[in-house]
């Protein structure tokens, strides 16, 4: 029904949410121009991402799709993801990330992406986890399937804003338990979150599933904050 979809974009124009213009019936979320300067990480700031993980926590891989620089307009597509009820934004950037990952063998070997629960309280204010909207993007390019199941939080820490480095980590001990008795030897888990700051609570959850059931466990995540800290 294309009449339809060009009706309802003449009538309720949609607007790139880095630069404002109009966008056409094929854009999503932002425009040609903008997603061709989409601030990805890198190649050869790639291994920065694992090292943030190194003597805190053994992980095989980690890696994360684009820089959330203070300022950036580009923030607006996680501001949307996270708190503007457009998760399926998430969705859209993580097939772009695992398109560009399949090829270099980030996937292999992994038997199931886990997005890092929210707590109760906080699924219900914001009515969805935008982690689990990345995983399905991942999900929907490498076939592997999504867990929602295996990991719960128990505790709500999302506050860490206002939090030094020490209390951060302080702040997220023992916050998930595993919804399992089962061992998962010889499982390869990946864990989905939509921002990398610290790693703290990336660390907590990785943490808890080693210790219950055994799995090896590698990371991405959507953005990567790299000057606010
Ligand atoms: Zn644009």
């Amino acid at each position: 029904m294309k009449w339809i979809s060009d009706l309802i974009d003449l009538i309720f124009p949609r607007h790139c949410c880095v630069c404002g213009e109009v966008l056409s019936r094929q854009e999503h979320d932002i425009c040609l121009n903008c997603l061709c300067t989409l601030p990805k990480i890198e190649p050869h700031h790639k291994p920065e991402i694992e090292q943030i993980f190194w003597g805190k926590i053994d992980i095989e891989r980690a890696t994360s799709f684009i820089y959330y620089r203070k300022g950036s307009p580009y923030n607006t597509l996680m501001h949307r993801l996270k708190y503007k009820d457009a998760p399926e934004v998430g969705t859209r950037l993580a097939i772009m990330a695992a398109k560009e990952l399949i090829e270099s063998g980030f996937f292999d070997g992994i038997t199931r992406i886990v997005p890092l629960p929210l707590s109760k309280k906080k699924q219900r204010q914001r009515g969805y986890n935008q982690s689990e909207y990345i995983a399905l993007g991942l999900s929907d390019i490498t076939g592997i399937p999504v867990d929602t199941r295996l990991v719960k939080r128990n505790i709500a820490n999302e506050t860490q804003t206002h939090k030094n480095r020490d209390e951060r980590w302080e702040n997220v001990k023992d916050i998930f338990s595993v919804n399992t008795d089962a061992t998962l030897d010889g499982e390869h888990v990946l864990l989905v979150d939509d921002i990398l700051t610290t790693g703290a609570t990336l660390c907590s959850c990785a943490g808890t599933l080693q210790s219950k059931c055994r799995c090896k466990t590698s990371i991405f995540t959507l953005a990567y904050t790299y000057n606010n800290f």
